[in-house]
């Protein structure tokens, strides 16, 4: 998700913005001020991270805590690592079943009858 962080140049007050396109960004108000003349931070979410970055940081030699594996995005994602690693191609198939697993685990159950 783009999700970036603004400063008002006027009340240096700070906002987040959701922005799907272009527009959206010219639209942005500034919620103290009302102005209009913002500037785009650095994000520091860091809870947005996309899968490539997730993948990046993933050590799959370090035991993950329960609440890890309750962020259903992270299923799979081990196997994954360990698939690029060794330079295993798992093709789209592979990213089919993971994106069921993740939001109906219980077809790929019943699919494997
Ligand atoms: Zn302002």
């Amino acid at each position: 998700m783009p999700i970036y962080e603004y400063a008002c140049r006027n009340c240096h007050r700070e906002l987040q913005a959701l922005i799907m396109k272009a527009e959206d960004e010219k639209d942005l108000a500034c919620p103290g001020c009302g102005g209009h003349n913002l500037k785009r931070l650095i994000s520091r979410v860091s809870y947005h991270q996309s899968e490539e970055d997730r993948l990046a940081d993933f050590d799959s030699a370090s035991s993950r805590s329960d609440s890890f594996y309750r962020d259903s995005r992270n299923i799979g994602l081990q196997a994954k690592k360990r698939a690029r690693e060794m330079g295993v191609d798992l093709g789209s198939g592979f990213e089919e079943k993971l994106e069921k697993l993740r939001t109906d685990p219980g077809s790929v159950i019943r699919d494997s009858e």
